[in-house]
Protein backbone atom coordinates (compact mmCIF):
# COMPACT_ATOMS: atom_id res chain seq x y z
CA UNK A 1 0.00 0.00 0.00
CA UNK A 2 3.16 2.51 0.64
CA UNK A 3 3.64 2.50 -3.41
CA UNK A 4 4.25 6.07 -4.61
CA UNK A 5 4.95 4.77 -8.55
CA UNK A 6 3.57 1.80 -10.23
CA UNK A 7 4.90 1.62 -14.13
CA UNK A 8 3.67 -1.30 -16.30
CA UNK A 9 4.15 -2.61 -19.66
CA UNK A 10 5.14 1.37 -20.34
CA UNK A 11 5.87 1.14 -23.86
CA UNK A 12 6.82 4.41 -25.65
CA UNK A 13 7.54 4.81 -29.13
CA UNK A 14 8.40 7.42 -31.52
CA UNK A 15 7.37 8.14 -35.27
CA UNK A 16 9.37 8.75 -37.76
CA UNK A 17 9.71 9.22 -41.26
CA UNK A 18 8.97 5.64 -42.81
CA UNK A 19 8.43 3.60 -39.34
CA UNK A 20 9.17 3.47 -35.24
CA UNK A 21 11.39 3.71 -33.05
CA UNK A 22 11.33 1.47 -30.18
CA UNK A 23 12.52 4.03 -27.30
CA UNK A 24 11.03 2.22 -24.15
CA UNK A 25 9.19 -1.55 -24.82
CA UNK A 26 7.52 -3.32 -22.22
CA UNK A 27 9.06 -1.40 -19.22
CA UNK A 28 7.51 -2.39 -15.32
CA UNK A 29 9.27 -1.16 -12.03
CA UNK A 30 7.88 -0.23 -8.58
CA UNK A 31 8.88 2.75 -6.37
CA UNK A 32 7.54 2.70 -2.63
CA UNK A 33 7.66 6.63 -0.93
CA UNK A 34 10.60 7.80 0.26
CA UNK A 35 13.06 5.26 -1.81
CA UNK A 36 15.25 6.22 -4.45
CA UNK A 37 15.57 3.77 -8.08
CA UNK A 38 18.87 4.35 -10.48
CA UNK A 39 18.09 4.09 -13.79
CA UNK A 40 21.07 2.70 -15.77
CA UNK A 41 22.52 2.53 -18.72
CA UNK A 42 24.06 4.01 -22.15
CA UNK A 43 22.94 6.62 -23.70
CA UNK A 44 20.15 6.07 -26.02
CA UNK A 45 18.89 2.71 -23.87
CA UNK A 46 15.44 4.67 -23.40
CA UNK A 47 15.95 5.82 -19.46
CA UNK A 48 15.30 9.09 -20.28
CA UNK A 49 12.27 8.39 -22.31
CA UNK A 50 10.82 6.19 -19.34
CA UNK A 51 11.68 8.94 -16.91
CA UNK A 52 10.19 11.64 -19.07
CA UNK A 53 7.10 9.05 -20.17
CA UNK A 54 5.86 8.98 -16.29
CA UNK A 55 5.23 12.91 -16.54
CA UNK A 56 5.17 12.72 -19.82
CA UNK A 57 7.40 15.50 -20.84
CA UNK A 58 7.42 13.89 -24.30
CA UNK A 59 8.14 15.29 -27.64
CA UNK A 60 5.64 15.28 -29.96
CA UNK A 61 5.96 12.19 -32.19
CA UNK A 62 5.76 10.19 -28.62
CA UNK A 63 3.00 7.57 -28.33
CA UNK A 64 2.23 5.80 -25.82
CA UNK A 65 1.30 1.50 -27.04
CA UNK A 66 -2.24 0.48 -25.65
CA UNK A 67 -2.16 -0.94 -22.03
CA UNK A 68 0.62 1.22 -20.89
CA UNK A 69 0.08 1.84 -16.94
CA UNK A 70 1.91 4.84 -14.86
CA UNK A 71 -0.01 4.57 -11.64
CA UNK A 72 1.27 8.03 -9.29
CA UNK A 73 -0.54 7.44 -6.56
CA UNK A 74 -3.43 5.16 -7.71
CA UNK A 75 -4.04 7.50 -10.45
CA UNK A 76 -2.64 5.84 -13.99
CA UNK A 77 -1.31 8.93 -16.09
CA UNK A 78 -1.88 6.97 -18.63
CA UNK A 79 -4.95 6.86 -18.85
CA UNK A 80 -5.96 9.90 -17.43
CA UNK A 81 -4.01 12.54 -19.82
CA UNK A 82 -3.69 10.53 -23.34
CA UNK A 83 -6.08 9.35 -26.04
CA UNK A 84 -6.56 6.83 -28.62
CA UNK A 85 -4.56 7.86 -31.31
CA UNK A 86 -6.83 8.29 -34.79
CA UNK A 87 -3.96 7.46 -36.98
CA UNK A 88 -2.02 4.35 -35.07
CA UNK A 89 -3.97 1.62 -34.08
CA UNK A 90 -2.68 -0.04 -30.69
CA UNK A 91 -1.23 3.60 -29.90
CA UNK A 92 -2.28 6.52 -27.33
CA UNK A 93 -0.98 10.12 -28.15
CA UNK A 94 -0.26 12.67 -24.77
CA UNK A 95 -3.01 15.50 -24.55
CA UNK A 96 -1.00 18.42 -24.31
CA UNK A 97 -2.13 20.86 -21.49
CA UNK A 98 -3.73 18.57 -19.72
CA UNK A 99 -5.11 20.79 -16.37
CA UNK A 100 -4.55 17.67 -14.26
CA UNK A 101 -1.47 16.29 -15.50
CA UNK A 102 -0.15 19.95 -15.19
CA UNK A 103 -0.85 20.07 -11.49
CA UNK A 104 0.99 16.64 -10.60
CA UNK A 105 3.79 17.97 -12.32
CA UNK A 106 6.23 19.99 -10.29
CA UNK A 107 3.96 20.10 -7.30
CA UNK A 108 4.04 15.95 -6.83
CA UNK A 109 6.12 15.56 -9.18
CA UNK A 110 9.32 17.63 -9.87
CA UNK A 111 12.94 16.73 -12.38
CA UNK A 112 15.81 17.82 -12.68
CA UNK A 113 16.84 17.98 -15.72
CA UNK A 114 20.32 17.18 -17.82
CA UNK A 115 22.01 20.81 -18.11
CA UNK A 116 20.17 22.46 -15.50
CA UNK A 117 22.62 25.04 -16.14
CA UNK A 118 20.19 26.97 -18.68
CA UNK A 119 17.39 26.15 -16.73
CA UNK A 120 17.15 29.52 -15.23
CA UNK A 121 16.02 32.57 -17.29
CA UNK A 122 18.72 34.66 -17.74
CA UNK A 123 16.76 38.00 -16.84
CA UNK A 124 15.49 37.23 -13.81
CA UNK A 125 17.28 36.67 -10.16
CA UNK A 126 17.62 33.19 -9.13
CA UNK A 127 15.33 33.27 -6.16
CA UNK A 128 12.97 35.28 -7.50
CA UNK A 129 12.12 32.39 -10.39
CA UNK A 130 11.87 29.72 -6.97
CA UNK A 131 9.65 32.00 -5.79
CA UNK A 132 7.73 32.59 -8.87
CA UNK A 133 7.21 28.69 -9.17
CA UNK A 134 6.29 28.34 -5.38
CA UNK A 135 3.35 31.04 -5.80
CA UNK A 136 2.04 29.74 -9.24
CA UNK A 137 1.32 26.11 -7.17
CA UNK A 138 0.36 28.09 -3.84
CA UNK A 139 -1.18 30.11 -2.10
CA UNK A 140 1.24 31.99 -0.40
CA UNK A 141 2.62 35.30 0.69
CA UNK A 142 5.59 36.77 -1.17
CA UNK A 143 7.47 36.68 2.72
CA UNK A 144 6.18 32.70 3.25
CA UNK A 145 7.66 31.71 -0.50
CA UNK A 146 10.58 33.59 0.66
CA UNK A 147 11.39 32.23 3.96
CA UNK A 148 11.12 28.56 2.30
CA UNK A 149 13.74 29.17 -0.77
CA UNK A 150 16.08 30.61 2.04
CA UNK A 151 15.53 27.37 3.87
CA UNK A 152 15.78 25.55 0.89
CA UNK A 153 19.06 27.10 -0.04
CA UNK A 154 20.60 26.61 3.68
CA UNK A 155 19.78 22.83 2.85
CA UNK A 156 21.67 22.78 -0.83
CA UNK A 157 24.68 24.80 0.90
CA UNK A 158 23.86 28.09 -1.36
CA UNK A 159 24.40 31.56 1.25
CA UNK A 160 21.73 33.06 1.53
CA UNK A 161 22.53 36.28 0.17
CA UNK A 162 22.76 34.64 -3.35
CA UNK A 163 18.89 34.44 -3.86
CA UNK A 164 18.92 38.24 -4.95
CA UNK A 165 21.83 37.30 -7.41
CA UNK A 166 21.39 36.03 -11.73
CA UNK A 167 21.59 33.11 -12.65
CA UNK A 168 25.34 33.81 -14.89
CA UNK A 169 26.67 35.06 -11.17
CA UNK A 170 26.36 31.85 -10.04
CA UNK A 171 28.81 28.84 -11.16
CA UNK A 172 27.96 25.38 -12.55
CA UNK A 173 28.05 23.90 -9.39
CA UNK A 174 25.61 26.81 -7.62
CA UNK A 175 23.24 26.25 -10.47
CA UNK A 176 22.54 22.82 -10.07
CA UNK A 177 22.13 23.29 -6.21
CA UNK A 178 19.35 26.31 -6.98
CA UNK A 179 17.86 23.55 -9.69
CA UNK A 180 17.67 21.03 -7.05
CA UNK A 181 16.27 23.66 -4.48
CA UNK A 182 14.01 24.67 -7.54
CA UNK A 183 12.68 20.64 -7.47
CA UNK A 184 12.41 20.37 -3.54
CA UNK A 185 10.32 24.03 -3.48
CA UNK A 186 6.88 22.30 -3.65
CA UNK A 187 7.43 19.68 -1.32
CA UNK A 188 6.99 16.84 -4.25
CA UNK A 189 6.85 13.34 -3.68
CA UNK A 190 8.97 11.94 -6.18
CA UNK A 191 12.27 13.81 -8.04
CA UNK A 192 12.85 12.80 -11.23
CA UNK A 193 16.73 13.42 -11.71
CA UNK A 194 18.45 13.32 -15.28
CA UNK A 195 22.25 12.80 -15.15
CA UNK A 196 21.91 15.85 -12.40
CA UNK A 197 26.10 16.27 -12.21
CA UNK A 198 27.28 15.12 -15.56
CA UNK A 199 28.41 18.05 -16.42
CA UNK A 200 30.17 19.04 -13.64
CA UNK A 201 33.79 18.40 -12.74
CA UNK A 202 33.92 15.31 -10.09
CA UNK A 203 34.50 16.86 -6.76
CA UNK A 204 31.18 19.08 -7.11
CA UNK A 205 29.86 15.96 -9.05
CA UNK A 206 30.41 13.72 -5.37
CA UNK A 207 29.15 16.66 -3.09
CA UNK A 208 25.89 17.14 -4.93
CA UNK A 209 25.41 13.83 -5.02
CA UNK A 210 25.94 13.64 -1.46
CA UNK A 211 23.68 16.30 -0.82
CA UNK A 212 20.80 15.22 -2.49
CA UNK A 213 21.71 11.72 -0.87
CA UNK A 214 20.96 13.22 2.75
CA UNK A 215 18.21 15.77 1.26
CA UNK A 216 16.31 12.30 -0.24
CA UNK A 217 16.40 10.86 3.49
CA UNK A 218 15.59 14.15 5.15
CA UNK A 219 12.80 15.09 3.13
CA UNK A 220 11.47 11.74 2.19
CA UNK A 221 11.35 12.32 -1.36
CA UNK A 222 11.03 9.29 -3.61
CA UNK A 223 13.81 9.95 -6.40
CA UNK A 224 14.49 8.44 -9.86
CA UNK A 225 18.29 8.76 -10.71
CA UNK A 226 18.80 8.31 -13.96
CA UNK A 227 22.62 7.86 -15.41
CA UNK A 228 24.72 6.55 -17.57
CA UNK A 229 27.23 6.02 -14.90
CA UNK A 230 26.66 3.23 -12.79
CA UNK A 231 28.84 4.84 -9.51
CA UNK A 232 26.78 6.93 -9.08
CA UNK A 233 23.75 5.16 -8.00
CA UNK A 234 25.99 2.46 -6.21
CA UNK A 235 26.11 4.33 -2.93
CA UNK A 236 22.37 6.75 -3.30
CA UNK A 237 20.18 3.93 -4.54
CA UNK A 238 18.13 1.19 -2.56
CA UNK A 239 16.99 0.10 -5.72
CA UNK A 240 18.34 -0.55 -9.62
CA UNK A 241 16.80 -0.85 -12.97
CA UNK A 242 19.16 -1.78 -15.87
CA UNK A 243 18.08 -0.72 -19.12
CA UNK A 244 19.23 -1.69 -22.22
CA UNK A 245 17.95 -1.06 -26.09
CA UNK A 246 14.19 -0.09 -24.79
CA UNK A 247 14.11 -3.41 -22.43
CA UNK A 248 14.51 -3.69 -19.06
CA UNK A 249 16.85 -6.13 -18.43
CA UNK A 250 17.66 -6.40 -14.51
CA UNK A 251 16.31 -4.99 -11.88
CA UNK A 252 16.79 -5.37 -8.17
CA UNK A 253 18.06 -4.08 -4.81
CA UNK A 254 21.09 -2.46 -5.32
CA UNK A 255 23.33 -4.71 -3.69
CA UNK A 256 21.71 -7.39 -5.75
CA UNK A 257 22.25 -5.91 -9.35
CA UNK A 258 25.99 -4.86 -8.10
CA UNK A 259 26.94 -8.19 -6.16
CA UNK A 260 24.78 -11.07 -7.69
CA UNK A 261 24.89 -9.39 -10.76
CA UNK A 262 22.44 -11.34 -13.16
CA UNK A 263 22.50 -9.96 -16.91
CA UNK A 264 25.68 -10.14 -19.05
CA UNK A 265 24.68 -6.57 -20.05
CA UNK A 266 25.01 -5.21 -16.14
CA UNK A 267 28.22 -7.67 -16.04
CA UNK A 268 29.85 -5.76 -19.07
CA UNK A 269 29.00 -2.38 -17.28
CA UNK A 270 30.63 -3.07 -14.20
CA UNK A 271 33.44 -4.05 -16.06
CA UNK A 272 33.49 -1.14 -17.51
CA UNK A 273 33.69 1.01 -14.70
CA UNK A 274 36.42 -1.82 -12.59
CA UNK A 275 36.52 0.81 -9.56
CA UNK A 276 32.98 2.87 -9.07
CA UNK A 277 34.89 5.21 -6.67
CA UNK A 278 37.64 6.47 -8.94
CA UNK A 279 37.84 7.85 -12.52
CA UNK A 280 34.10 7.85 -13.55
CA UNK A 281 34.22 9.32 -16.90
CA UNK A 282 34.19 8.25 -20.27
CA UNK A 283 34.56 4.04 -19.30
CA UNK A 284 31.55 2.82 -20.82
CA UNK A 285 33.66 2.59 -24.35
CA UNK A 286 35.05 -0.87 -22.97
CA UNK A 287 31.88 -2.23 -23.62
CA UNK A 288 32.75 -4.01 -27.43
CA UNK A 289 30.25 -3.39 -30.15
CA UNK A 290 27.38 -1.14 -29.60
CA UNK A 291 23.75 -0.72 -29.05
CA UNK A 292 21.15 -1.43 -31.68
CA UNK A 293 19.27 0.42 -33.89
CA UNK A 294 16.02 0.93 -32.13
CA UNK A 295 14.19 1.64 -35.52
CA UNK A 296 14.87 -1.84 -36.08
CA UNK A 297 15.75 -4.10 -33.12
CA UNK A 298 17.15 -7.23 -33.71
CA UNK A 299 14.64 -9.98 -32.95
CA UNK A 300 15.26 -12.86 -29.99
CA UNK A 301 17.36 -10.77 -27.16
CA UNK A 302 18.62 -7.30 -28.75
CA UNK A 303 21.99 -7.74 -26.31
CA UNK A 304 22.92 -10.78 -28.08
CA UNK A 305 25.06 -8.96 -30.87
CA UNK A 306 27.11 -7.90 -27.50
CA UNK A 307 27.00 -10.83 -25.47
CA UNK A 308 30.06 -13.46 -24.62
CA UNK A 309 27.68 -15.78 -23.73
CA UNK A 310 24.92 -15.62 -26.21
CA UNK A 311 23.69 -18.84 -27.99
CA UNK A 312 21.70 -20.01 -30.81
CA UNK A 313 18.07 -19.21 -29.38
CA UNK A 314 19.03 -15.39 -28.33
CA UNK A 315 18.98 -14.82 -31.36
CA UNK A 316 15.67 -16.27 -32.17
CA UNK A 317 13.46 -15.54 -29.42
CA UNK A 318 13.16 -12.66 -26.76
CA UNK A 319 14.13 -13.52 -23.56
CA UNK A 320 11.41 -13.87 -20.33
CA UNK A 321 11.99 -11.71 -17.30
CA UNK A 322 13.27 -14.37 -14.43
CA UNK A 323 13.12 -13.94 -10.84
CA UNK A 324 16.60 -15.39 -9.62
CA UNK A 325 15.99 -14.39 -6.34
CA UNK A 326 13.46 -12.88 -4.24
CA UNK A 327 12.58 -9.59 -6.19
CA UNK A 328 15.89 -9.70 -8.45
CA UNK A 329 14.75 -10.05 -11.88
CA UNK A 330 16.84 -10.76 -15.21
CA UNK A 331 15.63 -10.51 -18.94
CA UNK A 332 18.47 -13.59 -20.39
CA UNK A 333 17.33 -16.90 -21.53
CA UNK A 334 20.34 -18.22 -19.17
CA UNK A 335 19.70 -16.17 -15.98
CA UNK A 336 19.37 -19.07 -13.83
CA UNK A 337 22.48 -20.48 -15.25
CA UNK A 338 24.37 -17.65 -15.10
CA UNK A 339 23.17 -16.19 -11.61
CA UNK A 340 26.07 -16.67 -9.06
CA UNK A 341 28.30 -17.03 -11.95
CA UNK A 342 29.04 -13.31 -13.55
CA UNK A 343 31.51 -10.88 -12.42
CA UNK A 344 29.89 -8.88 -9.63
CA UNK A 345 31.05 -4.80 -8.71
CA UNK A 346 33.70 -4.83 -6.16
CA UNK A 347 33.06 -4.17 -3.01
CA UNK A 348 32.19 -0.58 -1.78
CA UNK A 349 31.62 -1.07 1.46
FE1 LIG B 1 23.18 -12.86 -23.58
FE2 LIG B 1 21.38 -14.61 -24.50
FE3 LIG B 1 21.12 -13.63 -22.07
FE4 LIG B 1 20.70 -12.08 -24.18
S1 LIG B 1 19.50 -13.86 -23.58
S2 LIG B 1 21.85 -11.55 -22.37
S3 LIG B 1 22.24 -12.85 -25.59
S4 LIG B 1 22.78 -14.93 -22.81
Amino acid sequence: AKTLLDVRNLSVHYKIQGGWVYAVDDVSFKLEKGETMGLVGESGCGKTTTGYGITQLLASNAYYKEGSKVIFDGKDFVQMSTVPSKEYKEYRKIVEYHPEMRKYRWKRISMIFQGAMNAFNPVFKVGDQIIEAIKAHEDVTDEEARKRVERLYKLVGIPVDRIDNYPHEYSGGMKQRAMIAMALALNPDLIIADEPTTALDVVTQDRILGEMARLQKREKVAMILITHDVSVVAEMAHKMAVMYAGHLVETGTTRQVFKETAHPYMEALLAAFPNIKKEKKERLKAIPGSPPDLSNPPKGCRFAPRCPYAKDICLEEEPPVIEVAPGHYSKCHFAEELYGELGGGESNE
